[in-house]
């Protein structure tokens, strides 16, 4: 077990990727930063892995829903082993292996006690409003420590919780999935999209899975998806009406925004559901009213997750029933090439950071 505090040197600072302006990677600086104190009821972690997220680009660029305070340190996917306690946490124990669960919530509105943790009024994310794991060492608290069985890796364990968590709330408290449906799921690649082909197969459904390329198309198909259409060389709308037999998919998993949202639609069966938690190519959508109201289509917006549904797909993670998928480990110091890998979208699944 390693020495609670200051692992890195004992000394009160530790390594971090610290972001001190907006801008595009070259923001990203491996500097020494502030040793965080837990607060009463808080844990402390020893970062051992972090995955990067999309919102990273977002917040990294100044343009997430609101900037964040500078100096900022990235970073919502984080897994590794407890340092040290805020005082009595009960149920932990330094040199615990864990995963932490990105989403802090205040844990006493009507919305935290309904199990609607994302949509409590001071609802933060690491790594987002709050530091993250692009650093030796987080705090967060205890109600968002989960423990890690000795079989899954730190690099697995911190490639699963937002996207996992966020895709397992579309498909399974929002769209409500049922066996025999079929799921469309836009960009397989993506961190939301692996995780949404394996959680819409678990409940039965059909999925028809989207990529841009035919190298990523096979790699849907090896991690479950039933069909696989190219978007940048087939006609989508047309291909799921093939596949369906002229009648469309009953759900359509829409993270792309503005590139895909118009599709998103088209692609919809009679009565069928759009459910919706992103916008990476741009924030505006036509809809095309007569479809939404003629064929009786419902739209979901979808944020995150409660831990409640975190530890629902965890549990099927821990027992191998769900798996991530990681493209790409690298050291935390190289930052700014797995930001410049992202953007290149050349991916399939996480890049992970080493810490
Ligand atoms: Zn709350």
């Amino acid at each position: 077990m390693e020495a609670a505090r200051g692992t890195a040197r004992g000394d009160g600072v530790v390594k971090a990727v610290v972001m001190r302006a907006y801008g595009g990677p070259e923001v990203l600086r491996y500097e020494d930063a502030p040793d965080p104190v837990p607060q009463p009821g808080e844990v402390l972690v020893r970062v051992r892995a972090c995955a990067l997220n999309h919102l990273d680009i977002w917040t990294r660029l100044g343009q997430a829903g609101r900037p964040v305070p500078l100096p900022h340190i990235l970073g919502n996917d984080i897994a590794g082993e407890i340092a040290a306690l805020g005082g009595l946490v009960p149920g932990f124990n330094p040199g615990q292996r864990v995963m932490l669960s990105p989403g802090v919530s205040c844990g006493r509105c009507r919305m935290c006690l309904a199990g609607e943790d994302s949509s409590c009024r001071e609802y933060r994310i690491l790594g987002y409003q709050l530091p993250g794991g692009y650093a030796e060492l987080v705090r967060c608290p205890a109600a968002n420590v989960i423990a890690l069985p000795d079989g899954i890796s730190f690099e697995d364990a911190a490639a699963f919780p937002l996207v996992f968590l966020t895709a397992w709330r579309m498909l399974v408290r929002r769209a409500e999935v049922r066996p025999g449906e079929d799921v469309l799921v836009w960009a397989a690649g993506s961190g939301v999209g692996v995780a949404a082909i394996q959680i819409a197969r678990l409940f039965g459904a059909r999925v028809i899975a989207t990529a841009g390329t035919d190298e990523k198309l096979a790699k849907a198909r090896a991690l479950g998806a039933d069909e696989a259409i190219n978007h940048r060389s087939e006609d989508v709308v047309s291909e799921v009406r093939r596949l369906t037999g002229r009648k469309g998919a009953d759900v359509v998993v829409e993270h792309v925004g503005e590139a895909t949202w118009e599709r998103s639609i088209l692609a919809l069966a009679h009565r069928g559901r759009l459910v919706t938690c992103g916008a990476t190519t741009g924030a505006q959508g036509r809809t095309e009213l007569r479809h939404l109201f003629a064929k009786q289509l419902s739209i979901f917006g979808s944020y995150m997750g409660s831990k409640a549904d975190l530890l629902d797909a965890a549990a099927l993670f821990f027992a191998g029933r769900l798996r991530s998928v990681v493209h790409a480990v690298l050291p935390l110091a190289e930052a700014r090439r797995a930001h410049e890998m992202m953007e290149a979208s050349e991916h399939f699944g996480k890049i992970v950071l080493r810490v």
